[in-house]
């Protein structure tokens, strides 16, 4: 039940979840299933929050946030998308290819893979060494391949190496086998919304734990609970609009240890898509990390979803919606010939550093901060709860990972609601 009047604000669940997102919807749907009364209050006109499917002028879904399951082989978001009458789609991504080696000749690729390979091995013997540092120490002086894996950084973490903890970095967990939900993620949280009570519209601004039950205030009014679960975004708690009364500046420390990174994707619609190859990859630059990565036909769609990351990310949203239109366009060209210029047409491109309500795409931990985590996920006096992507130590930057870190939250909750 989605509810957006004022009346609902005024009687007093048992817990309250601030966010819908993948968190949120994961800890309502524990408690719910508990026996607790339990309110989801979302600052947003919508469910999903970084898990967004919008469409294209002819209906086709596309991906705002989240795309992939990834560690889809253990990934129980794939059950509940079963579960919910969705479809998964298996297709292997196409990442690190290029269609017909344009531009990229297949013993580049080798080398190139060679490179990330080496790389991750680095990372992975770094991670287990007692300091930890930043990434970019791990790169091999001079080679040219330095640009583009500080890009793909950018993809999957969101920053450049240099910002990011290899210790975070080696707690991550992948199983490496990563498939799509053909409806989009939205369709799975609004079906992981359905039974739940959830109040759209609604920034929750303030959480005050000086009475004998937790208040949280909104411009809608007031609302009480035995316990709070929050789940928004690291920056978004960082940045203050949400505000804890007794203040906790421990939580604030860990949140900002943990900011998020950036990734923006744009979506072009392609005329005569079909000669290019189903769910096929091009790489349009090879020596900078200024590139998009571009994922031409998703699902066989006539679409090129393009992927930007980290500072690049930031100035092209920066320099306003169009220039992510304007620069991917060119690089096509660059790549394919003048003529493709007419045949893309912009559909849509997301700004997600600029969203208040999320300020950014994925969290990374600071070099030197990986344990923010815990100290981020850990609840405050039994009462106080917190979950969401950064909460996770091995599935963090995710979907599972938010859904995982909700039903953790919700277990401790009910675990400390029985012992009152
Ligand atoms: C471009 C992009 C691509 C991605 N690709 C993938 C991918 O392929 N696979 C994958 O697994 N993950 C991916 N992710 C990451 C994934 O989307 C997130 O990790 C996950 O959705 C986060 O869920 P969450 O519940 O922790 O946070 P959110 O989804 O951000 O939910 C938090 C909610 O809190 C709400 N909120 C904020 N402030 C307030 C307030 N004051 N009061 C009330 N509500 C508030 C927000 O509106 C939001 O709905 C991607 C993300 C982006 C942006």
């Amino acid at each position: 039940m989605l509810r957006n009047d004022y009346i609902t604000l005024m009687t007093d669940p048992d817990v309250i979840v601030i966010g819908a997102g993948a968190a949120g919807l994961g800890a309502a749907r524990r408690l719910a299933a508990a026996g607790l009364a339990v309110r989801i209050v979302e600052a947003r006109a919508r469910v999903g929050g970084r898990a967004w499917t919008a469409h294209d002028p002819s209906g086709l879904p596309i991906e705002l946030g989240c795309a992939w399951l990834h560690s889809a082989d253990e990934n129980e978001l794939c059950a509940v998308a079963l579960q919910s009458g969705l479809t998964l789609d298996k297709t292997l991504p196409p990442w690190r290819t290029q269609i017909g080696n344009i531009g990229f000749p297949p013993a580049d690729q080798a080398e190139f893979r060679a490179a990330l390979g080496r790389l991750f091995a680095r990372l992975d013997e770094a991670g287990e060494a007692e300091a930890d540092q930043p990434g970019d120490r791990l790169l091999e002086p001079g080679n040219r391949w330095n640009p583009l894996l500080d890009a793909t950084s950018t993809y999957i973490n969101g920053v450049e190496l240099d910002q990011l903890s290899v210790h975070d970095f080696f707690r991550y967990r992948d199983t490496g086998v990563n498939w799509r939900i053909t409806e989009g993620y939205g369709s799975l949280m609004a079906a992981m919304a359905a039974d739940l009570d959830i109040v759209l519209d609604c920034p929750v601004n303030l959480i005050d734990r000086t009475e004998a039950l937790v208040r949280i205030a909104t411009p809608r009014g007031d609302l009480r609970a035995r316990a709070v679960i929050v789940t928004v975004p690291t920056d978004v708690l960082c940045a203050g609009a949400l505000r804890f009364r007794p203040v906790l500046p421990g939580k604030m420390e860990a949140a900002s240890m943990l900011p998020l990174g950036l990734a923006d994707k744009l979506y072009l619609r392609l005329d005569d898509a079909e000669e290019f190859p189903k769910d096929s990859h091009l790489y349009c630059a090879l020596d900078t990390t200024r590139t998009g990565s571009y994922h031409v036909r998703p699902f066989g769609r006539p679409l090129i979803e393009v992927y930007f990351g980290g500072r690049f990310a930031r100035e092209l949203e920066e320099e306003g919606e169009a220039a992510f239109a304007s620069f991917a366009i060119g690089q096509l060209a660059s790549l394919l010939g003048g003529a493709i210029r007419k045949r893309l047409h912009p559909i849509a491109a997301t700004a997600w550093a600029r969203d208040p309500l999320a300020r950014g795409s994925y969290s990374h931990a600071r070099p030197g901060h990986a344990d923010a985590r815990a100290a981020l996920a850990a609840p405050v006096d039994a009462r106080l709860f917190f979950a969401g992507e950064a909460c996770s130590v091995h599935d963090f930057s995710t979907a599972h990972g938010a859904y995982r870190s909700g039903l953790v939250a919700a277990d401790a909750v009910i675990a400390a609601l029985e012992k009152r």
